[in-house]
């Protein structure tokens, strides 16, 4: 039988509204970096995407490069959606992007307006797409004019291939310089995708200012360190794990004992607020409301509906959050 959503999946799921968009995202996305490959069980890729749909999430983020092999991330979204979710278009927001090494050459890689707007084409034929919600730069190009680069993406916007756009990994001054340049061009950004978590604080360092200060979004990617703030490596590192699985992005260096300490004692913080840490680390990025959404990413069905029990509770005392800096900062 053809997939059938849950009636009630708007129900438990919080939405926020995207800077000064028009635009809500559920407070919870999910990235496809991982486990969407061809290298991965499609099934259990489907099983993510259903459950993820099924509790209220609409925010789905690809890239060319997603996989392993690069591409193959949005081949399989683009085969699961037309055959489950053809009828749910509408419902769902949808983001790709380009700025990484795809092809070689030197048409393949960075922020010209020749490599993103053929990168996007190529990703709109590998999910059977018209148009892509979200198109962003994915990684700032030391080299290539901002304003070209800018004014690809309001090209892109233009001829109905992303209806919104945003930039990722731009550090402040970069990002304020990009949101100015395509304010001009009358295609606002939208939002930024910066790596924020507990573990990775670059962005309090003036980048959250600016994207509040202008009404941009910010979305959160590796939100858990890639797992790392979970209870998962407390013991030891689980057969089933990114570290024993895959290893490039996330491996056994970045166990240290140093880093697992710090992980206990969150741990205890969290069950004293009575969440898994995996909760109070998403709810610690969602209690600054310039944060649109969180990016999870997922190896299981389940993950994605314990990651969603973080909302129950997303505000914090003066004292954890004291305690928890105290920890961090060590
Ligand atoms: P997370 O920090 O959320 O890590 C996700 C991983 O943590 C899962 O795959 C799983 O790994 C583990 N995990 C998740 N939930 C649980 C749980 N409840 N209990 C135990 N372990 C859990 O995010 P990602 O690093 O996956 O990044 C998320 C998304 O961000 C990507 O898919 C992508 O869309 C985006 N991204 C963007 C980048 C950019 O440059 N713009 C760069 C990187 C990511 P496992 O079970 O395999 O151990």
């Amino acid at each position: 039988m053809s997939y059938q959503p849950q009636k009630n999946r708007y129900q438990a799921m919080q939405y926020r509204r995207c800077g000064n968009s028009g635009l809500k995202l559920s407070a919870l996305s999910l990235g496809l970096w991982h486990n969407f490959g061809f290298v991965n069980q499609i099934e259990n890729s489907r099983n993510i995407l259903h459950t993820a749909f099924d509790n209220g999430i609409t925010h789905f983020d690809l890239a060319n490069n997603y996989g392993p092999p690069p591409g193959s991330a949005e081949e399989v979204f683009g085969k699961i959606l037309k055959s489950d979710f053809s009828n749910y278009r509408d419902e769902m927001v949808i983001s790709t992007k380009a700025g990484y090494t795809m092809w070689d050459g030197p048409y393949g890689d960075f922020g010209s307006k020749k490599y993103l707007v053929s990168s996007l084409d190529q990703s709109l034929k590998r999910m059977q797409l018209d148009y892509v919600d979200i198109f962003y730069h994915h990684r700032p190009d030391p080299d290539t004019p901002l304003e070209e680069t800018m004014a690809a993406l309001d090209l892109i916007v233009r001829q109905g291939k992303a209806l919104y756009v945003g930039i990722s990994n731009y550090k402040a001054a970069e990002a304020e310089r990009a949101i100015d340049i395509l304010q001009k061009l009358g295609t606002p950004c939208l939002i930024h995708q910066p790596k924020y978590s507990m573990f990775e604080r670059w962005v309090e360092d003036g980048l959250m200012d600016v994207l509040g200060n202008k009404g941009v979004g910010c979305i959160p990617f590796s939100p858990l360190a890639q797992g790392l703030l979970t209870d998962k490596y407390l013991d030891g590192i689980p057969a089933d794990s990114r570290v024993a699985t895959s290893g490039v992005f996330l491996n056994q260096n970045s166990i240290t004992p140093e880093k697992i300490e710090k992980v206990k004692r969150l741990n205890e913080i969290a069950q004293s607020r009575n969440q898994k840490l995996v909760h109070m680390a998403l709810a610690w990025l969602l209690k600054d409301e310039r944060v649109t959404s969180v990016l999870i990413g997922a190896s299981k069905p389940a993950q994605v509906t314990d990651a969603i029990e973080c909302l129950a509770n997303i505000s914090f005392s003066e004292a954890e959050l004291n305690a928890i800096e105290n920890i961090l900062n060590r």
